[in-house]
């Protein structure tokens, strides 16, 4: 393509934006972008990457990551979500290739009748194959199944310098395993075979079971892996280290024969006032929420979605921290150092910022399918902090030293500030990950973390 069919080409499919127009789910940090490009065909991808100046762009899916992973302040987006085709499924083999803004939701809708479902899902079905790949997301069930990126058979990636390039096991396998958990970095993914799991239907024979202390909590987890399939636990991080919660557990269930009628949700609206956060309403939270499970029935037969998804039943539920936003903290840390986990409780419940949900989970030891693939053999909690300032990054760094003393990691796709040290300590293959790059491609996290 000539340099003046690319100009025109970048002028018809970028977008000016407003300051704010582009957030990722924390809301947190508020940046402006130089420009979203919105390509509707993979066949425009070129002429985007062509014309870019070097460190310039970041393919965006649908923006549910937290922190800053998913933004290129003052930079360039490249936003997928319109390269949403689907453009094959093998229902003998499960077998799926679509274009990488495809969402996991959309997937579920035409497969799941089928009788296939995702291999790994994380905890929301508004995201895109491109997103899960990038951050090689996980699920309740990585204890047996590993992370997403396990599961993508083939992708083909637009490269700046090299054009389509097709990435399998035989093919560039390097560049596969680089892009898995590739944040983004490696070029923008067109599309991706991804090998789907054949299930019964849309039901899940699901168990729920409170807990008392940590020590419960890795007894549940110990005898539930081996006979559950997905597991995750709440926990109200209120009470330190010696945390309540409710221990979910669940497998697909036979043929229920019963008609599945998918729910809508409420959305709220607009930002709630911060003042409404505080830790009186999150203790009262928190408690409520412990006493409904620990006296619901413990087993029963349950939607796929309310079992995966509780939280995409209120859209927009971010906004309920206010127009400060919030930020994640997810870390693991090795299953040797309970003592660690107990540490960081007891600083949050201290702190009296602890957050509504705090989620655990122990990662099984499947080998990682990318690079920087973020899990790991060990314990995983995730926990949201309304943003106040300098107090809420201040309580972060402290739960950082524990953190990095431990021996665990940090999750950039739930992160907005982690320094430079910890994420080097986190992802050691950082510095081989750096000649897998594209030339064109940079993130706000990127240049934070690297210093670049
Ligand atoms: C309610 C909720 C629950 C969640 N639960 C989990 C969970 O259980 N487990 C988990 O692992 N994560 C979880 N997440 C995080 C989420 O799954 C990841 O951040 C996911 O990557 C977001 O995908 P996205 O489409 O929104 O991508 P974005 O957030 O927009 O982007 C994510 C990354 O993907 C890259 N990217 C996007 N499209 C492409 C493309 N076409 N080619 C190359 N790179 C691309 C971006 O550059 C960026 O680096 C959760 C998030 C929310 C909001």
């Amino acid at each position: 393509m000539s340099g003046q069919a690319a100009a025109t080409l970048q002028r018809q499919s970028v977008s000016a934006l407003p300051t704010t127009g582009v957030l990722s789910w924390g809301r947190y940090p508020k940046i402006a972008h130089q420009y979203v490009h919105k390509p509707g065909w993979n066949d425009q991808v070129p002429g985007i990457l062509q014309a870019a100046a070097p460190g310039s762009l970041l393919p965006h899916g649908l923006g549910r990551s937290y922190g800053d992973s998913c933004l290129n302040d003052g930079r360039q987006l490249i936003d997928c979500r319109r390269l949403n085709r689907i453009l094959g499924f093998d229902e003998a083999s499960g077998m799926i290739r679509c274009e990488s803004g495809v969402s996991l939701s959309d997937i579920i809708d035409l497969t799941l009748s089928k009788g296939w479902f995702l291999s790994v899902t994380p905890g929301t079905r508004f995201v895109t194959v491109g997103g899960s790949i990038a951050n090689d997301v996980h699920g309740k069930n990585h204890h047996r199944a590993g992370t997403f990126g396990a599961y993508v058979r083939q992708i083909a990636l637009h490269r700046s310098n090299d054009g389509l390039v097709i990435c399998n096991a035989e093919e560039n396998p390097d560049m596969l395993h680089a892009t898995i958990g590739g944040l983004g970095l490696t070029g923008v993914i067109a599309w991706a075979d991804i090998q789907l799991k054949r299930v019964a239907g849309p039901w899940i024979d699901a168990e729920c079971e409170p807990f008392e202390s940590l020590s419960s909590f890795l007894d549940l987890s110990r005898d539930s892996d081996g006979q559950f399939e997905y597991t995750v636990a709440w926990l109200d991080c209120v009470r330190g280290k010696n945390p309540r919660g409710i221990f979910f557990r669940g497998n697909h269930s036979a043929d229920q024969g019963k008609h599945f009628q998918p729910r809508g949700g409420p959305r709220l609206p607009f930002a709630m006032p911060h003042w409404m956060l505080n830790r009186y309403s999150v203790k009262a939270f928190n408690n409520a929420y412990y006493t409904v499970h620990a006296y619901k029935e413990s087993a029963a037969v349950v939607p796929y979605d309310s079992f995966f998804y509780p939280l995409d039943r209120v859209r927009r539920w971010n906004l309920m921290y206010g127009k400060n936003g919030f930020l994640q903290y997810q870390c693991v840390i090795p299953e040797t150092r309970v003592d660690a986990l107990e540490e960081l409780l007891d600083r949050i419940a201290g702190s009296g910022m602890g957050s509504f949900l705090g989620v655990l989970k122990q990662f099984g030891p499947a080998p990682p399918a990318g690079m920087l693939s973020f899990p790991r053999p060990g314990l995983t909690i995730a926990l949201d902090f309304a943003m106040r300032g300098e107090r809420t990054l201040k309580l972060m760094q402290t739960l950082d030293e524990v953190v990095q003393q431990s021996g665990g990691a940090l999750y950039p796709a739930k992160d907005a500030r982690m320094s430079p040290v910890l994420f080097e300590a986190s992802f050691p293959r950082c510095h081989d990950f750096v000649s897998y790059i594209d030339p064109k491609m940079s993130s706000s996290f990127w240049r934070r973390v690297m210093g670049a």
